[in-house]
């Protein structure tokens, strides 16, 4: 009898559920024995062996990667008119809460071989009313942090790190020091949406950092700016960690090491069914950055874009353009400074990026079964 592949989805949750379900499953039945569903004690657990994993001394769990990034420019002061710079090519969030927040937000172009934001725009885009840099840590690889921060100690300015993809992730010092992502800015943002490189089961997501007066004030901007029971002394939000995604956290996290090495090895299935192929350019991997695979994202040259997302389908293979529409070219984000043609690399990336399956159950059947129906296509 012929074995019957699994269906193939950009993101197997189930399977990875099924490896740890007596675990995540006791973990949410202790909540619902306490019932402490808000800050609950595995909250402050969970807070604690992040802190560990990430070797930071301040974690504060919030209630999504949005809020984070939102929250932690509230905590920094930025002030209407404040200019934000951040990546061009990157998920709108990072983007939204600036425009939210009434900040200003600076878009700069990104290098093209790792995605990464591109630290000499970066310092054209600076002016006196520059306060903050976003860097995103893009498809699980870290931004060039000590070019970043550099520049940033030069003209006093923030960085508040966009991690959302890369928790895991390692960045490697000139001198082969290493530091977590997240872990290096004034601030790190993280979300544990489920797809997510460690993904809860809802929303959920975390702010990072080493300065214990930052930290204060971030737990004060998330709980309603309370400096006291019903003392509140800031305009702050209400953005929460619930105590059953702590739970699964708490287990997950156990698992994130595997996670990203079970990424990595699929990552270089990909990486070496498609090397040297002329249509296809695989991802590069950054000298100063580990890489936790987020997105095994292919540049196409020359290659239908569309036909081969069609092909694909047909033999139900997923694949998905991260990102299809740079931020200046989106509605909500125009604006009479920017206009098509101005970030070449990241428009182009967009016209020609392409995402395959990348999740931590992929085994060597289903890869060998993508990367033939991908190279047949390109090859024909
Ligand atoms: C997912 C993501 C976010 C937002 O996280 P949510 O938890 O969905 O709010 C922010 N930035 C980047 C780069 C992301 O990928």
């Amino acid at each position: 009898m012929e074995k019957v592949m699994k269906k193939i989805q950009m993101v197997d949750l189930k399977s990875q559920y099924e490896k740890i379900k007596t675990e995540v499953d006791a973990s949410i039945q202790n909540v619902l024995n306490n019932t402490a569903f808000i800050n609950g004690p595995e909250v402050k657990e969970f807070q604690k062996e992040l802190e560990a994993y990430l070797d930071v001394k301040h974690v504060i769990p919030c209630a999504n990667g949005t809020d984070a990034l939102q929250i932690a420019m509230m905590a920094l002061d930025l002030k209407p008119g404040d200019e934000v710079i951040t990546a061009n090519f990157t998920y709108v969030a990072t983007a939204e809460v600036i425009g939210l927040l009434g900040l200003k937000p600076v878009l700069v172009d990104v290098i093209p071989d790792t995605f990464d934001i591109d630290v000499k725009a970066i310092e054209r885009a600076i002016t006196p009313k520059t306060k903050a840099i976003v860097p995103v840590h893009l498809f699980g690889q870290c931004a060039n942090m000590e070019a970043i921060m550099e520049l940033a100690k030069k003209h006093n300015l923030f960085v508040i790190e966009d991690t959302a993809q890369a928790i895991g992730a390692e960045y490697i010092y000139a001198d082969g020091k290493k530091k977590k992502a997240g872990a290096i800015g004034t601030v790190g943002c993280t979300s544990f949406f489920p797809s997510k490189n460690l993904g809860c089961y809802g929303d959920g997501g975390a702010l990072f950092t080493n300065d214990d007066a930052l930290a204060a004030k971030i737990r004060i901007i998330a709980n309603h700016g309370q400096t006291a029971l019903y003392i509140h002394d800031l305009i702050g939000v209400n953005s929460r960690l619930d105590s059953i995604q702590a739970g699964v956290l708490r287990i997950k996290l156990r698992q994130l090491d595997n996670y990203c090495s079970a990424r990595g090895k699929a990552a270089a299935y990909y990486d070496k069914a498609f090397a040297n192929n002329p249509k296809l350019k695989t991802p590069e991997r950054a000298t100063y950055s580990n890489h936790v695979f987020h997105q095994y994202t292919l540049q196409l040259v020359d290659v239908d874009r569309a036909a081969l997302r069609d092909f694909l389908t047909t033999k139900e293979i997923p694949a998905m353009i991260y990102y299809p529409i740079p931020l200046h070219l989106q509605k909500a984000y125009m604006d009479p400074r920017y206009k098509a043609g101005d970030f070449p690399v990241t428009e182009a990336l967009c016209a020609s990026v392409v995402s395959l399956p990348m999740h931590t159950e992929l085994d060597e059947e289903t890869l060998k079964y993508i990367t033939d129906s991908v190279l047949e296509f390109v090859n024909k």
